[in-house]
C-alpha cells in the first residue's frame, strides 16, 4: 500500500477539529478517542497527529519523539482505561487484505469482556 497521505482522510478532519470526537487522551503528538461504532465495552482508537497511513509507514518514519509519544500514551490508555488486569486486544488494519478503511495509521484497542477468537471469517 502506498504511504501518500489522503487530507480528506475522516483522522485528519477529526484532528483539524472539523469533526466532533469523545477524548480519551490528548498529548502533543498524539490522540485517543473511542470508536463511534464499538466492537467491545472498551474501543479506543489511538493515532499519531503526524500523517501516516500504516503501522508500517508510522514504524519507519515517525520521529524518536512521535514514536515515544505514542507508546507513553498507549500505556496510559491501558491504564486509564482498567485494561491492565483482565487482559485487552490491539489491532491494526493496513491496506486491502487488512480492509483498512481510515488511511491514517490507528490502533484499535478493545477490552473489557473476553473478546473471542482473533479472526472471524
Ligand atoms: P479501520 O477499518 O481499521 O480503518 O477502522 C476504522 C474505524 O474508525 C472503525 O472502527 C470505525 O468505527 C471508526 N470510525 C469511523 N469514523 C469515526 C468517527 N467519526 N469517530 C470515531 N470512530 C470512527
Amino acid at each position: 500500500m502506498s504511504h501518500t497521505y489522503d487530507d480528506s482522510n475522516i483522522f485528519a478532519m477529526i484532528l483539524r477539529g472539523e469533526i466532533p470526537k469523545s477524548t480519551v487522551i490528548e498529548t502533543d503528538n498524539s490522540l485517543a478517542f473511542r470508536d463511534i461504532n464499538p466492537q467491545a465495552p472498551v474501543h479506543v482508537l489511538l493515532i499519531p497527529k503526524g500523517k501516516y497511513v500504516t503501522i508500517d509507514d508510522f514504524a519507519a518514519n515517525a520521529s524518536a519523539e512521535e514514536t515515544h509519544d505514542f507508546w507513553a500514551t498507549f500505556a496510559s490508555i491501558i491504564e486509564r482505561e482498567g485494561l491492565r488486569e483482565k487482559g485487552f486486544r490491539v489491532i491494526s488494519n493496513a491496506g486491502d487484505h487488512g480492509l483498512q478503511e481510515v488511511p491514517h495509521f490507528h490502533l484499535h484497542i478493545l477490552g473489557g469482556e473476553v473478546l473471542g477468537p482473533i479472526l472471524a471469517r
